[in-house]
């Protein structure tokens, strides 16, 4: 991976990513339409903006970040690129999909001379929420490629498209980050060590995450109230851990992802705990944690770490298969294991 490489294109890790694109541009060997797919904040729509970008750029080094072009880009105010989503503000079930009409505007946008600039793109955010509709009438238009346009569907799970979209473009994977890429990645902006190796591994290689915690103080304050609540509940009794696993559920059935967060935050706790256990300490989750987490680990031996880890992971799995979460939850109470020697308080 060429570091001067990744300095011009301002992205975070992604290197193979990054250096095909790059090659493609200057080769002029552009794909018509391109599948980016990676986990949720992971440099997705910044990539995307990009590519946009070098397409459009007026500068000899492309993309320089500095042209009117790239600046317009940047702001969302340039004419030729345009990005698609999820409509905001609508709390309806239609809500949850791409229409139709989106794709039908694109579709005529894109027949279109570019109209300020070199090259027209069209980014899809979310592209596994395209109605089925939807998803054919970009098809026909993915099978009759335009030239000077280049569509570039962003993804969360590839395996939610229609086949058919999905063989028509190029799949770029994007991968999470390692804790020392995203460490320095952070340190490079400014962030000190020990926040940045914090925020490294809290994101999980996702450095959109890792930013966006840098610059709104409320991200980690609630990752360490809700760690808090964690550490509260393993050392409570069965009626608060019960309680806990009531409010948990009730809140599932008003927002979904958050529960999975809150689960992840449990599966990030106990995998720490197994990291300490197997002196891997460099690698945990909660680097604040480090002292606090060696006290815990003591409490338990390898085989209750393991199996619990297994626990929260049955929880998560059937909640997405929409089991009794109340259910579900209160079984992965009932599973976190006496402290060695102590044994649970009874409630
Ligand atoms: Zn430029």
């Amino acid at each position: 991976m060429s570091w001067s490489l990744l300095l011009m294109w301002k992205i975070i890790g992604q290197g193979r990513a990054v250096s095909l694109l790059e090659q493609s541009v200057k080769a002029g060997t552009l794909a018509h339409a391109y599948l980016m797919a990676g986990p949720p904040h992971v440099g997705k729509m910044t990539l995307a903006v990009q590519l946009a970008q070098a397409l459009n750029c007026e500068a000899d080094e492309k993309p320089c970040l500095e042209c009117d072009s790239c600046k317009k880009i940047a702001s969302g105010a340039h004419a030729d690129v345009q990005v698609i989503g999820l409509l905001q503000n609508e709390d309806d079930a239609e809500a949850k999909l791409i229409h139709t009409e989106q794709i039908k505007d694109i579709l005529h946008s894109a027949n279109l001379p570019p109209f300020e600039g070199k090259h027209k793109v069209f980014i899809i955010d979310g592209a596994e929420l395209l109605s089925t509709d939807a998803a054919n009438r970009l098809l026909k238009t993915l099978e009759e490629p335009v030239e000077k346009v280049t569509f570039i569907l962003l993804t969360t799970n590839d395996r939610l498209l229609l086949p058919t979209v999905v063989s028509r473009c190029q799949r770029l994977e994007l991968t999470p980050l390692s804790i020392s890429e995203g460490v320095r990645a952070l340190a490079e902006k400014g962030v000190e060590p020990e926040r940045a190796r914090l925020l490294a591994g809290l994101s999980h290689g996702c450095p959109g995450w890792a930013i966006a915690a840098t610059e709104d103080g409320q991200v980690l304050q609630q990752r360490n109230e809700e760690l808090e609540r964690i550490i509260g509940v393993i050392g409570a009794d069965c009626e608060e851990r019960f309680d806990y696993a009531g409010r948990l559920a009730a809140r599932f059935s008003q927002n979904r992802g958050a529960i999975y967060e809150t689960l992840d935050r449990w599966l990030d706790y106990w995998r720490d705990l197994l990291l300490v256990k197997l002196g891997g300490e460099d690698m945990i989750v909660n680097a604040d944690r480090r002292s606090e987490l060696a006290g815990m680990a003591g409490n338990y031996n390898l085989t209750q770490i393991k199996d619990y880890i297994e626990s929260i992971g049955r929880a998560a799995e059937q909640l997405r298969q929409n089991a009794n979460a109340r259910l579900a939850l209160e079984v992965m109470m009932l599973d976190i294991p006496d402290k060695e020697g102590g044994g649970v308080k009874n409630g």
